[in-house]
């Protein structure tokens, strides 16, 4: 992909997207002095953007209303808003977005700011029952659903699994919540926090299936239940099924854009071979110094950072680090925050398993590469700092590694 006008100051902007990333990006040009034109083309019909972690949370309960999950987004940040449009095609020589609407756009900085949508389970559309959840409309159908519901099976106990179990659980359902690995979010916590992650659950009244996949659906138009790899059946009247998310990406096909998991971006977010088009959120394979690595994450705080950089790159000011990764998640009374990256090896820097309030430091190599607090919010600042650094015996003794410290083996590692 060439690019010969990516150096003239922009006057013309297009944001695809208007959701979180592309929404704060826009925000963030304007508060930045951009005077130009800035179109936001949205294939949603809302303005302003609504905010998704409430989606699994206060929302789902009940505790919020739509209103409340409304983001607060500077008036007039868009001289041109498109919405209920989707943009169809990208021709990125010529600079031109063609739409769903028949209108072709053109720009001289574009931001891609698509998201992702739910990765899907083979024959599971168009059966009254199973949800899946990413919009607005997802959440108030599965609220509506839980509320006439007895049971439900969760499929994926990743963090939105997990919340959802939390929100059933609220509601009175009886839960059942199934993932493939050995413990809920083993893969970002690995198997010694899952098993008290499993044990959180339990302790709720939700029964812990995993280990387990899903090999088929009971019901002809309305579900019934599961039928687990192990044999055994799950009665629910509703599922919920969370394995996951893909980037919108299909409407770059053709484009040339580098499109591996995501859009390949570097750390000022311009896109690999591409330097007028910024990716931005959770369609963005960004390149992150710290890590040394490209990563496509899925949290809201490097969607809006992601946002700031972008805008900061397409009006030529100086570039701005990426902050740490970091994403939160609320189930039943526990707040768990997660800074950095997980790595195979763990160690407890402050409290107990046992005692559901504690830090734990994922490590490699004997560097911090991330920190996990669980109930613990006060530590994060703190571990902020420490990444990246020698993995400390504990919080409080930074530099002499003691016997007694608990260390693990992360089970998926
Ligand atoms: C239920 C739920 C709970 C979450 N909870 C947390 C949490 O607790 N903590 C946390 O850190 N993160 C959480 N997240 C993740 C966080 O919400 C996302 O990281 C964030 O929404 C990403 O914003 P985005 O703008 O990149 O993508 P999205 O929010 O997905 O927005 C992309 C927008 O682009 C639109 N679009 C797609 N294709 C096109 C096209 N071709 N043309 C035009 N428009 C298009 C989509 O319709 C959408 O409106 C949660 C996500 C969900 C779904």
């Amino acid at each position: 992909v060439t690019d010969t006008a990516a150096a003239a100051p922009p006057r013309n902007i297009v944001v695809v997207g208007a959701s979180l990333a592309g929404a704060r990006t826009a925000e963030a040009l304007r508060l930045a002095g951009y005077d130009g034109g800035l179109t936001i083309v949205g294939a949603e019909a809302h303005w302003p953007p609504y905010d998704r972690p409430p989606l699994s949370k206060q929302l789902l309960t009940g505790q919020w209303e739509t209103e409340q999950c409304r983001l607060r987004i500077q008036p007039d940040v868009a001289d041109k808003l498109l919405l209920d449009v989707q943009a169809t095609r990208l021709d990125p020589v010529a600079q031109q977005v063609w739409l769903s609407n028949g209108d072709v756009l053109g720009y001289d900085r574009l931001v891609i700011a698509t998201g992702a949508r739910p990765r899907t389970l083979r024959n599971t559309a168009g059966i009254t029952g199973v949800h899946y959840l990413r919009t607005l409309e997802d959440c108030l159908s599965l609220r509506a659903a839980m509320s006439t519901s007895r049971s439900v099976a969760i499929v994926g106990a990743g963090f939105i699994g997990c919340e959802v179990a939390s929100a059933c659980r609220a509601a009175g359902l009886s839960v059942t919540l199934i993932d493939a690995l050995p413990t809920p979010l083993a893969a970002v916590v690995g198997g010694d926090v899952g098993n008290v992650i499993a044990g959180v659950h339990s302790d709720h009244g939700v029964r812990v299936r995993c280990g387990v996949t899903v090999v088929a659906l009971r019901g002809r138009d309305r579900v019934k239940g599961l039928v687990l790899s192990d044999g055994s059946y799950v009665a629910a009247d509703l599922v919920v099924i969370g394995v996951g998310a893909i980037p919108n990406t299909e409407w770059l096909a053709g484009s040339g854009l580098p499109d591996a998991d995501g859009v390949a971006c570097g750390e000022t977010s311009a896109v690999v071979g591409a330097p007028s088009v910024c990716a931005v959120g959770d369609v963005a394979c960004a390149y992150h110094p710290r890590f040394d690595s490209s990563m496509r994450l899925e949290h809201w705080s490097g969607a809006v950072s992601q946002a700031r950089i972008a805008a900061a790159h397409m009006l030529g000011q100086p570039p701005q680090p990426p902050p740490l990764p970091y994403f939160w998640s609320d189930q039943y009374d526990l707040h768990l925050q997660f800074v950095g990256l997980p790595a195979k090896h763990w160690r407890l820097l402050e409290g107990t398993l046992q005692a559901n309030e504690f830090v734990v430091g994922y490590h490699t190599d004997g560097r911090l590469t991330g920190a996990l607090c669980f109930n613990r919010p006060a530590r994060l600042a703190r571990l902020r700092r420490m990444i990246g650094g020698p993995v400390p015996a504990d919080l409080n003794d930074t530099d002499t590694a003691r016997s007694s410290v608990m260390t693990g083996t992360s089970a998926d590692g």
